[in-house]
């Protein structure tokens, strides 16, 4: 059998399984967000924001995805919410199977939302849906505003991007102009918010694309 032919059949696989998941999910009222970035981009800072100012409005809870240790699902354990760690090994993806492993962890009736934050990867984790409702990319002025350009398929298929860390523009060669045109190029119904999760500046945007 062909390589081509082996990712196919486990690509195949994965759908079956995260459509499956997405029957769990709607069947339980819960809204889904996958989030994926490069390493360093700050998801794990953006979903403490999150969870903080989100919590006593409505249930949160996280899958986290990491490659080695739990630093990341011990920073969001200390928000006092549920949180699920799957440690991949080695593997540069969370993929459906271990998804559906990971929540039957969770009690799915006491959560309204649900964040699973990707293994740090803008390559192969645009290629495996996890069941979820939006795919969320996040990028940071710290990183080349050409990422668009060299990562298209996930700027395809993200449904919001959120361009992190702009209290850092003065400082950096990003322009934000030229990303957005980049991305808008790959997809047009992208959304674009930008915010810095440090500062908080820019983040209700993304609070109220989370609500609504
Ligand atoms: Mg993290
Ligand atoms: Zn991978």
């Amino acid at each position: 059998m062909s390589v081509v032919t082996v990712e196919r059949k486990i690509l195949q696989k994965n759908d079956e399984i995260a459509a499956e998941l997405r029957q769990l999910f709607k069947k339980n009222n819960l809204k889904t967000f996958n989030l994926l970035s490069s390493p360093g981009s700050g998801k794990t800072t953006l979903l403490e924001r999150t969870i903080d100012h989100l919590k006593e409005r409505i249930r949160i809870g996280v899958v986290e995805g990491d490659v080695q240790t739990d630093n990341d699902a011990q920073r969001i354990a200390a928000h006092d919410i549920p949180v699920v760690q799957i440690i991949t090994n080695g593997g540069c993806h969370l993929d459906a199977p271990l998804v559906r492993d990971a929540i039957t962890r969770l009690d799915l009736t006491a959560i309204d939302i649900l964040f699973i934050e990707n293994v740090g990867n803008l390559v192969c984790p645009a290629s495996y849906d996890l069941g979820e409702d939006k795919k969320v990319v996040i990028v940071s002025t710290t990183e080349g505003d050409d990422k668009p350009l060299k990562y298209p398929k996930m700027f395809r298929v993200a449904n919001a991007c959120i361009l992190n860390k702009m209290d850092l523009l003065p400082y950096v060669d990003f322009d934000p102009v030229s990303f957005r045109k980049n991305a808008q190029k790959i997809n047009p119904e992208l959304i674009f918010i930008d915010l810095s999760a440090k500062t908080g500046d820019g983040i209700g945007a993304w609070f109220e694309y989370v609500m609504s």
